[in-house]
């Protein structure tokens, strides 16, 4: 039985401070559910203070990238060792904006999400297809190649410490979300691509998250998908109240 996920990828917001009001008003708001895991993605310079406001709280903490080297001369890289030190759990690889405005490629992908391994963090890798690549009939074929680099060298056991997030690229930050008929499609095509690379036991296991414009009017019909495990929220979840009615649709 995989346990739903949702996580709350502030991107490039929040001061520090402005991120312990932030928890201070979820901790009060929150409804708390066994059956759901609820994750948030600071910035760097607010990981140190949220770890410590979280601790206790059952609610997890990670990063929205990292370096896939562990160490050395990368000016204003952050490694995987250092998250950990900080508090992570978790890193988001391949985040659309990372792909897009940063320019990282399938391979370089690969090599964050196994450096995130090789420093006990648990990856989430997100994959996605671009608008143009969904109207040529292509969508697949690019989620295909994002999985296929993003997980290269990956044994099964490696497996059980990953999750995948499902976000077409048209659908984040713009307010058009996939219906859950598409996310279910495209969520249970990569359930396909697991079961062909590692095994049918590591597709039914891998927990698949749908990100892309979710909302508190639209999360539950999205979760209410089968393959559907969680939410990879953005813009939704700078905000406490609407965060934490996300979360309380999920334990329903
Ligand atoms: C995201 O940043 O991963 C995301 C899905 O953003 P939004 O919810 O704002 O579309």
């Amino acid at each position: 039985m995989r346990r739903r996920l949702i996580a709350g990828n502030w991107k490039m917001h929040m001061t520090p401070q402005e991120a312990e009001a932030f928890v201070a008003r979820f901790l009060d708001c929150r409804t708390e559910a066994s059956n759901v895991e609820v994750l948030v993605l600071p910035s760097y310079t607010s990981l140190d203070r949220v770890a410590r406001l979280l601790d206790r709280s059952g609610i997890g903490l990670g990063a929205q990238d990292l370096h896939f080297e562990p160490r050395g001369a990368y000016t204003g890289a952050i490694s995987g060792e250092m998250l950990r030190a900080s508090g992570c759990r978790y890193v988001l690889v391949g985040h659309s904006e990372r792909r897009h405005v940063f320019g990282d490629d399938d391979a370089t992908v690969g090599r964050k999400l196994r450096a995130a391994l090789s420093a006990e963090l648990l990856p989430i890798l997100c994959v996605g297809e671009r608008l143009e690549d969904r109207r040529s009939g292509k969508a697949d074929d690019v989620v295909a190649a994002q999985l296929a680099a993003g997980l290269a060298g990956l044994k099964v056991s490696d497996t059980e410490s990953i999750a995948i997030a499902y976000e077409p690229v048209w659908a984040i930050g713009t307010g058009e979300t996939a219906t859950p008929e598409q996310a279910q499609e495209a969520i249970a095509a990569i359930r396909g691509w697991l079961a062909g690379r590692f095994s049918a036991t590591v597709a039914d296991a891998v927990r698949i998250l749908y990100g892309g414009s979710v909302k508190p009017e639209n999360a539950a019909s999205l979760l209410a998908r089968p393959d559907i495990d969680g939410a990879l929220v953005g813009g939704a979840s700078l905000d406490p109240d609407a965060f934490a009615q996300i979360v309380k649709g999920a334990s329903g």
